[in-house]
């Protein structure tokens, strides 16, 4: 009754989404702020009698906005459901099992691997330094590979890589092999790389609406780069759903980037707030990497990060743990509100 393919498959685990009592959800990265006032303006508004039909399969407005706020054409753009479907179609369309496997850092977004069973694609995982960071001459040295994956800032680190260092890599690779940067979190942090896809056409680079711009229950996301990239995606998308992203989440993504004013106010909220938090569990003897994200990825002095988590959790408050080798002494802590974190910090303070 099941394919083999179903059986071999490690499905990804999402962090808890509970639904009975109301924590202090700091473990999946959302942002604690509700979206830009347009959005809300724009769902008192909708024409339900514009529902009876399907939505545009290509999103062309929402693509048309996206390419105006990064300076690019719209043929540098395509627009998914959520940044994991994307992510999805771009294993598919750019990897390929006979040149090797794919590479990324042996610490990261952990859907990665689970796109490879999906696809039936080896991968091999690439050792980080001992401060978190990517080895990038480790990737360089690999001489057979079927592409690169990995976040900018990573995942569940936060740790930022340098466009330049990024850059270098890119010289260094093949120009027929292709690298994903997964940019999820970088609106947090000072550095995109989207420049780059005009120097080189095997650059894919993939963002979301979820985190930066509090649209995670819209499941909006994008990729920008090289329109033959982007093109292949297309003919991928239109050979599973021509319909992904729905007419509302299409509205919902332009009333968005549209709010340049009320993005930037979120974002540096939330990063005055990362701040203040880093501050605070340092001085209570924490170890924190430091973060370009909207989470950081902490250790206590003395208790392991399951402790911490169940601690945590029984005081009403939902942090994410790994239980997976020295990423089992931390917890990621999703940045919330102000005074969420500042409830936060009270409560550890007693651990
Ligand atoms: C949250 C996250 C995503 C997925 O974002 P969606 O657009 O909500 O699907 C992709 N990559 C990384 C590293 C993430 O943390």
């Amino acid at each position: 009754m099941f394919s083999k393919n179903l059986l071999k498959l490690e499905p990804y685990t999402p962090g808890e989404q509970p639904q009975d009592k109301s924590y202090i959800k700091l473990n999946t990265n959302e942002n604690p702020y509700p979206p830009s006032p347009k959005v809300e303006n724009l769902l008192k508004g909708i024409d339900i009698n514009r529902l009876n039909l399907y939505p545009d399969p290509n999103s062309t407005e929402l693509v048309n906005r996206i390419a105006d706020n990064y300076r690019v054409t719209p043929d540098n753009v395509f627009v998914g459901n959520g940044s994991d479907e994307i992510l999805s179609l771009a294993f598919y369309s750019f990897f390929d099992k006979n040149n090797g496997s794919v590479l990324f850092p042996n610490f990261t977004y952990s859907f990665y691997p689970v796109y490879c069973s999906f696809y039936s694609l080896n991968y091999k995982e690439i050792a980080l330094n001992e401060d978190f960071s990517i080895d990038f001459s480790k990737f360089a040295k690999e001489k057979k590979y079927s592409g690169i994956i990995f976040p900018n800032p990573n995942a569940p680190t936060g740790k930022v890589e340098l466009k330049s260092d990024i850059k270098k890599l890119l010289k260094s690779m093949r120009s027929d092999r292709v690298l994903i940067l997964d940019e999820a979190y970088v609106d947090f942090c000072d550095e995109s790389s989207v420049d780059l896809i005009d120097e080189f056409e095997n650059l894919l680079i993939i963002k979301t609406f979820s985190k930066s711009r509090s649209l995670a229950g819209a499941r909006v996301g994008y990729a920008l780069g090289d329109p033959k990239l982007i093109k292949a995606l297309t003919t991928a998308k239109n050979s599973f759903n021509s319909y992904t992203v729905n007419y509302i989440s299409q509205l919902m993504g332009i009333e968005a980037i549209k709010d340049v004013l009320y993005f930037n106010d979120c974002v540096k909220k939330i990063k005055d707030t990362r701040e203040f938090t880093i501050k605070e569990l340092k001085l209570l003897g924490w170890d924190i990497i430091p973060s370009g994200a909207n989470f950081i990825f902490a250790k206590h002095p003395k208790l392991s990060g399951e402790k911490i988590y169940t601690m945590l959790k029984e005081k009403g408050i939902l942090v994410r743990f790994f239980d997976k080798e020295i990423l089992n002494q931390r917890v990621r802590i999703s940045i919330g509100k102000q005074e969420d974190m500042e409830k936060f910090i009270s409560i550890v303070k007693d651990f």
